[in-house]
């Protein structure tokens, strides 16, 4: 209860901060006079859409400049439910006119380039949005070239990776739903790191659930890059015996190498498995955009940044945040982080547009709860600490941990804690 009344007393302080912005939407900004400067942000996903709108709130009068590829967000927490039948596409889908109710200004394009030395973003259409400091969050692309076969077109047609919510997550579903009972699903998990490391364990309990309700003489075969289940291993180890024995069948250490499409084949190292759905989840870099602005100065694969701005260590004047930035110690690629990475970002770039100091010390966390049934649900968690000396964050001893069991309270939580960001996100 205290959870749901939390969240009703946070809609109604979005509500309210939606409504004051209205008629100064079109102005200089939240806090009238003028506006302090141009922030530009590439990506409205979990870092991108959460440091336009704390540019917003906390700045006051930063012009802030959202630029996005697709018309609304979709998440990926909970995609997996779509997979399992348990939600809808439309559950996971929300609008970006909160964002706009508060004065960012959003674009719906694709970023070609950003040229560092202008302090410009170009668009697709040729336009140029000039910028003082630019947000990159990106999210992942694919290293599609470390499976062999995976490029081809046949291959990208029909073996989906699901592992960015959208088109592909109904296109999975699709599949799983015309696969014949007794059929066989097999999903492969790449070398971490990669995002979200408890996100195929939870997807194949949501494949199972599926199977074990409508197709139970179905297989779910996990097929592991990892020496062993890289989150909340013995938890998921149980939900995999206690609900789903003879379903899902986990095997470590198999690391995919090629694909053939025409017979939906995964070639490991020693095995050929062929499956009635493939679903292959790639290796995994920083967005295309970071990489091509020349961000990518952590094993040409990921960002480096300065926490305490989350500025690129490459680039002057960009900031990076979630699942492209290269993680400090222990710093899961998730949505949780991607949000905290943008209030620090937030922060930091108004301090700096203002000429003030910035924060010294910040501290973040994250939960990431993962559903091994429909109802039931377990987490880990983490806060972790800026370390002056070594310059990064650092894990606080003892301050997280994960379930003693999955249960059904954390189901309800989960929920919530969806719906609880993606409000913070995009000020629903
Ligand atoms: C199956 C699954 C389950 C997950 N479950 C959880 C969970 O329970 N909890 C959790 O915390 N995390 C979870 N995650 C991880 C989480 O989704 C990511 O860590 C998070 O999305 C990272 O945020 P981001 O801002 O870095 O990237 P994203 O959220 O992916 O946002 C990137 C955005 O940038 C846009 N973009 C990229 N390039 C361009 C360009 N050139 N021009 C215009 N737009 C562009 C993209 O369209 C996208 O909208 C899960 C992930 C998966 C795949």
């Amino acid at each position: 209860m205290a959870h749901a009344s939390n969240l009703s007393r946070r809609r109604l302080l979005h509500a309210g901060l939606a409504v004051a912005a209205l008629p100064l939407a079109g102005c200089a900004g939240l806090g009238g006079g003028p506006s302090i400067g141009r922030v530009v942000v590439v990506g409205g996903g979990y870092g991108g859409a959460t440091a336009a709108r704390y540019l917003r709130l906390w700045g006051g009068n930063v012009d802030v400049t959202l630029v996005e590829r697709y018309a609304s967000f979709v998440s990926c927490p909970i995609s997996n439910l779509v997979l399992g039948g348990h939600k809808q596409m439309s559950d996971i889908t929300v609008s970006y006119a909160g964002l706009e109710a508060i004065g960012v200004k959003r674009v719906q394009a694709e970023v070609v380039a950003i040229d560092v030395q202008a302090r410009e973003v170009r668009l697709t259409d040729g336009r140029k949005l000039p910028y003082d400091r630019v947000i990159v969050s990106p999210g992942v692309d694919f290293m599609l070239d470390q499976v062999a076969g995976l490029a081809a077109p046949a291959a990208q047609e029909k073996i989906l990776h699901g592992w960015k919510a959208g088109p592909q997550t109904a296109a999975l579903r699709r599949q799983l739903e015309a696969m014949p009972d007794g059929g066989v699903y097999a999903l492969t998990i790449p070398k971490a790191p990669y995002r979200c490391p408890p996100g195929p364990y939870e997807r194949a309990c949501m494949v199972a659930s599926y199977f074990k309700q409508y197709k139970p003489r179905s297989k779910v075969l996990v097929l592991d890059a990892n020496p062993e289940i890289t989150s909340k291993k013995g938890l998921f180890e149980k939900a995999f015996a206690d609900h789903y024995k003879g379903i899902v069948e986990y095997r470590a250490n198999n690391e995919l190498k090629s694909v053939d499409a025409a017979t939906n084949t995964a070639k490991l190292e020693f095995d050929d498995v062929r499956a009635d759905v493939l679903n292959v989840v790639p290796p995994q870099r920083a967005g295309d955009i970071a990489r091509t602005t020349g961000l990518l100065n952590m094993n040409n694969r990921w960002a480096g940044v300065n926490w305490l701005t989350m500025e690129s260590t490459a680039v002057p004047g960009v900031h990076v945040l979630g699942d492209a930035t290269f993680s400090a110690p222990a710093m899961p690629k998730s949505g949780h982080m991607a949000n905290q990475h943008a209030k620090v970002a937030a922060a930091a770039i108004i301090q700096v547009l203002k000429g003030a100091p910035v924060n010294a010390a910040p501290v973040v966390m994250n939960t990431c709860y993962s559903f091994v049934t429909a109802l039931d649900v377990v987490h880990v968690a983490s806060v972790h600490q800026y370390d002056a000396a070594e310059k990064t964050f650092k894990p606080v001893p003892g301050s997280g941990g994960v379930s003693t069991a999955a249960n059904q309270v954390e189901g309800r939580y989960a929920l919530s804690w969806a719906q609880n960001i993606w409000a913070d996100m995009l000020a629903t």
